[in-house]
């Protein structure tokens, strides 16, 4: 017999901790993460695949309801190009923005996106939920632009949803009993809604599970040496011809120009870089190589794990995983 969690009516289930439904053990009523809410006032978000979110894609586009879009800073790539598909009135909210150096002009960041992204959206709005930066002023634009008491949250894992969420509910000082959430009926997906106000109802659509990150697949101790918590550092090299930068165990860069060039790395802190000579020493030459020609003014971007800020023309091999999208794209900073 099928059991539902008697707090959000998802089918339950005890194989994978990450999915909505979860119980370490399958007589428990209630799922993990409906146990945490109404005892600890703390929100997990849930991840689906691909497919899944095409499903849901689906269903909120038969709605005229606002979208909020997570996208994480360092992964904007990789994000933004989903947002098109909603025909809805969308909000795009760029997360996670004390990673960035605060010499990193929000103006800019915001042209920045606009010129390069013919994006279909009302609204873009620059927040940190770990500084609470930015979050009544996201409420107040989902004031000004919601067309109904619902509004749904939209991201990929990671994209810092369920942080926003916490703080949100931190904000507006909800206990952990005012915190309703319930699958809503006559959708094939887990949707939860958690209501702020009367009429403000946050819906928190599964996290979109992605599959060319660096992240996926990673052990825990990785993902917490790739993951940035802080503010990162950035660090310049002047490349010579015939140099290496080995990022981690992780990745390796190869520049194959003729002439010196200037190369800044955007990664967590706690990655270690070693500039080695390209030809002598072959480290990491057994991953996946992906090779480009850049012209200038390029930026490097290998998903998940970091970008690299290139100055003049450059010819690189990147070597990575295999699944690990590697892609070039105008110099964000
Ligand atoms: P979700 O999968 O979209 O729910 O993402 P989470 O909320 O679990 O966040 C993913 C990771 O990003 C976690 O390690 C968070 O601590 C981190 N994170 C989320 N929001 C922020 C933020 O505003 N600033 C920083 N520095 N990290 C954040």
């Amino acid at each position: 017999m099928i059991k539902k969690c008697i707090g959000c009516g998802a089918v339950l289930q005890d194989h994978d901790e990450n999915e909505i439904g979860y119980v370490s053990n399958i007589n428990n009523p209630i799922c993990k993460r409906c146990f945490r809410i109404k005892n600890y006032g703390e929100y997990i978000s849930a991840n689906k695949s691909y497919l899944d979110y095409l499903k849901l894609f689906n269903e909120i586009k038969k709605k005229d309801d606002l979208v909020l879009f997570l996208c994480d800073i360092l992964s904007l790539d990789e994000s933004l190009n989903k947002i098109n598909e909603f025909n809805c009135k969308v909000i795009l909210v760029i997360t996670k923005c004390d990673l960035l150096p605060k010499s990193v002009k929000e103006f800019k960041l915001k042209n920045y996106i606009i010129n390069n992204y013919k994006l279909n959206i009302v609204d873009i709005i620059f927040v940190s939920a770990v500084k609470n930066y930015n979050i009544d002023l996201l409420l107040n634009k989902v004031y000004k632009n919601k067309n109904s008491n619902y509004v749904y949250l939209v991201g990929n894992t990671n994209s810092g949803k369920s942080t926003l969420i916490n703080k949100i509910i931190k904000n507006v000082r909800l206990l952990p009993g005012d915190i309703t959430t319930s699958s809503m009926p006559a959708t094939t997906l887990d949707l939860i809604e958690i209501k702020v106000y009367d009429d403000l109802v946050l819906i928190d659509t599964p996290g979109i599970v992605s599959t060319n990150n660096y992240l996926t697949d990673l052990n825990y101790k990785d993902i917490k040496i790739i993951s940035p918590k802080v503010t990162i550092k950035p660090i310049t090299y002047q490349m010579k011809p015939k140099q290496s930068i080995l990022i981690g165990n992780y990745a390796r860069i190869d520049y194959l120009s003729e002439h010196s060039n200037s190369f800044t790395l955007y990664l967590s802190n706690n990655i270690n870089l070693n500039r080695i000579s390209l030809n002598t020493n072959n480290t990491l030459r057994n991953l996946a190589k992906k090779s480009f020609n850049l012209k200038s003014g390029k930026d490097i971007v290998i998903n998940g794990l970091c970008f690299c800020k290139i100055v003049k023309d450059a010819k690189v091999d990147i070597y990575v995983k295999n699944n690990v999208d590697v892609f070039e794209r105008n110099n964000l900073i």
